[in-house]
């Protein structure tokens, strides 16, 4: 039995920072992890989405030189080439994690799938761990929903796609959200038919009516199909190609594509970890059921990251390792509740979200303002002639603090900082009209959108 004052189950966003604030306290402590170093974001999830939106985006306004007084003859996408790039920037950042905990004194690194055996005890390969503190940071994965025709149909996952170095025909997204968005916006770039088929109404649900037209609208304009409404999908091979079903009112009912995208949710990586030997509850999809501090059903057990349920970022898993860092290194009672909403939806342009949506707003019955200006009259998106959407900010109208935001635009993902760290400072939005910005700028307008405010009605 080895024994460690702490042990780590995974190295995604918030294990190494852990594992590195442990051993800093020369506390000894364990990491295992069964994959790649980094998890989701670094290998399969935001550092190689971004990179090839990247290449999405420079394709894009290369082909869009007229507009701005060049001319480029044939913009050809060598996807062999955006791969390359891709992985060489992943590979970065997978061995910067690596690279770190190996050279961190008092951490030993492992790897292998680790199971728990009892509260306390992890079995990795042919050894057992003990330690007094175990985390949790074991991620999630793609959603495989079992629909007819699925075992008869090769089909693509957000990770699987890492490995796609050519330029497919026709690739269908199914699933209208976050994921699917950006796969189906950045290949329609590079050069492919692309069908989005969504089961719900409308294309990103849990955003705001008018922020999802808008993004369907800007799909639409780059010859996107999106097909809504569609229940009951399934897949099947016909004539060399994938044929995936749509039983809803619309027609035609099924669309033919050479490859088949799933994006249609993830789900933790809790299955195969042996919580039911600790006694570690979760909940009906899988999630690691968490305290406001992080701490499990087990004492001694803390759950970060994805797999908590708790925020499905980044962001969100490396927050997660500052409140469990704060409460046991700091004596600083952070608490999950204390964290605003906030993320970006990385299609061009980008979405920057923070705090709650008008329609949760609506439903809470506050009495509210809402402001909304068309990113057409910003004088920064029509000089870089990106001029789509629009941004648009609530305010409680008795406190006059910020409630939430939408910022459909140029720089979007980076203007909403603006709102979201006054939010953090429950500082009333007048703040932001005293504050001289910066020309020209999006943020700069922010101000005088502020000074529109009206009723929500
Ligand atoms: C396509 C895509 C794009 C995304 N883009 C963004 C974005 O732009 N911005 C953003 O904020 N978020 C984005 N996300 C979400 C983000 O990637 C995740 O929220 C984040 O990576 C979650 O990190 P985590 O710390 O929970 O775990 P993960 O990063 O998933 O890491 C978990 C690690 O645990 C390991 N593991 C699992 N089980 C075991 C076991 N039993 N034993 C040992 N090791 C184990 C895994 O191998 C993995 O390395 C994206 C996700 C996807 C899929």
């Amino acid at each position: 039995m080895m024994r460690f004052d702490a042990i780590i189950i995974g190295t995604g966003q918030a294990g190494p920072s852990l594992a590195s604030r442990f051993a800093g306290a020369g506390k000894t402590v364990a990491i295992i992890e069964r994959g790649k170093f980094g998890g989701t974001c670094v290998n399969t999830g935001c550092i190689p989405t971004k990179t090839m939106v990247a290449s999405a985006y420079a394709a894009h306004l290369a082909r869009r030189g007229a507009e701005f007084g060049f001319s480029v003859s044939d913009v050809r996408v060598d996807m062999k080439r955006v791969k390359t790039r891709k992985d060489a920037i992943s590979a970065r950042s997978n061995k910067g994690v690596e690279d770190g905990l190996r050279a961190t004194k008092n951490c030993t690194v492992i790897q292998g799938h680790a199971r728990f055996q009892s509260p306390g005890t992890i079995a990795v390969n042919d050894d057992v761990l003990q330690a007094d503190n175990i985390f949790i940071n074991v991620g999630g994965r793609a959603s495989v929903p079992d629909m007819p025709g699925i075992h008869d149909v090769p089909f693509l996952t957000n990770s699987s796609m890492m490995e796609v170095d050519f330029l497919p025909e026709h690739l269908i997204v199914v699933g209208g959200s976050y994921v699917g968005l950006e796969f189906a916006q950045m290949y329609r770039r590079f050069g492919s038919e692309v069908t989005i088929v969504e089961m719900g109404p409308r294309l990103i649900g849990r955003e705001d009516e008018d922020v999802s037209q808008a993004v369907l609208e800007i799909l639409n304009a780059e010859g996107i199909r999106i097909r809504r409404n569609a229940k009951c999908i399934s897949l099947a091979k016909r004539d060399g190609r994938v044929v995936v079903g749509m039983e809803c009112s619309e027609t035609p009912k099924e669309v033919a594509g050479t490859h088949v995208l799933l994006a249609v949710g993830r789900v933790p990586n809790t299955g195969d970890l042996g919580l039911e030997r600790a006694g570690i509850a979760t909940d009906q999809r899988g999630y690691i059921i968490v305290n406001d501090q992080l701490q499990t059903s087990v004492p001694g057990v803390w759950a970060l990251g994805d797999c908590n349920g708790r925020g499905a970022f980044t962001h969100t898993s490396y927050n997660d390792y500052e409140i469990v860092a704060d409460n046991l290194f700091n004596a600083d009672h952070r608490r999950v509740s204390d964290r605003i909403q906030a993320y970006a939806l990385y299609t061009d342009p980008p979405l920057g979200r923070c705090g709650m949506t008008e329609a949760e707003l609506r439903n809470s019955r506050r009495r509210a303002l809402v402001a909304k200006y068309p990113m057409s009259r910003v004088s920064r998106a029509f000089e870089k002639a990106e001029t789509q959407g629009f941004i648009k900010i609530t305010v409680d109208a008795d406190t006059q603090q910020i409630l939430g935001a939408a910022i459909l635009g140029v720089g979007g993902d980076e203007v909403i900082h603006v709102l979201l760290d006054v939010m953090y400072a429950k500082a009333p939005y007048t703040v932001i009209q005293r504050a001289m910005h910066i020309h020209p700028t999006v943020a700069e307008y922010l101000p005088s959108i502020l000074g529109k405010l009206e009723p929500l009605v």
